[in-house]
């Protein structure tokens, strides 16, 4: 298989941190391509259209960055699209408990896909999705925790 990465998540939404494990990535895959979950036991906050148009928009002309929507298991998506590889980020030792369940899972289903996480910037690290639903749904400003062509109005 080639040098391909894919990054999964929800990104609902795609923030600072998110990018910045893209960012951390680039450098060691030949491509990524970025996995928009549609989880079926979650529902989602902002639509899985509108994730997938704010993150291929922040990216149009990053000729190695891909963006789609994940409709199957991440790791037959790498088997079909011959990805070697699956980024993840961590953000602390919580992040590590949970993302190494989910790798080994991922291993045990299938054993040529491998899980490469990358550690955020420290001043990312603060920055969770679910904070920054809560914001949103009660009227903060969520800008800062976002790349600057992401604009999501107050409610
Ligand atoms: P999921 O629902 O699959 O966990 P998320 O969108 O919450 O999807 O996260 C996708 C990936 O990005 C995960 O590996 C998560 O640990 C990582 N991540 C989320 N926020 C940050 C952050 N601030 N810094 C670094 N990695 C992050």
């Amino acid at each position: 298989m080639s040098n391909k990465a894919v990054f999964p998540g929800s990104f609902d939404p795609f923030t600072l941190g998110h990018n910045s494990v893209i960012r951390k990535g680039l450098p060691l895959f030949d491509s990524i391509t970025i996995l928009v979950g549609q989880n079926s036991s979650k529902t989602s906050y902002f639509s899985a259209e509108k994730r997938l148009e704010w993150i291929r928009a922040l990216y149009k002309s990053e000729s190695k960055i891909k963006v789609e929507i994940l409709d199957s298991l991440t790791v037959d998506y790498c088997i079909k699209n011959d990805c070697a590889f699956i980024l993840r980020g961590l953000r602390n030792a919580q992040d590590f408990q949970y993302e190494s369940s989910i790798a080994h899972m991922n291993q045990a289903l299938q054993h040529s896909v491998e899980t490469v996480f990358v550690l955020c910037d420290i001043k990312y690290a603060a920055i969770s999705s679910s904070i920054v639903r809560e914001i949103h749904k009660n009227g903060g400003d969520i800008s800062q925790f976002l790349p600057s062509s992401i604009k999501i109005n107050r409610i």
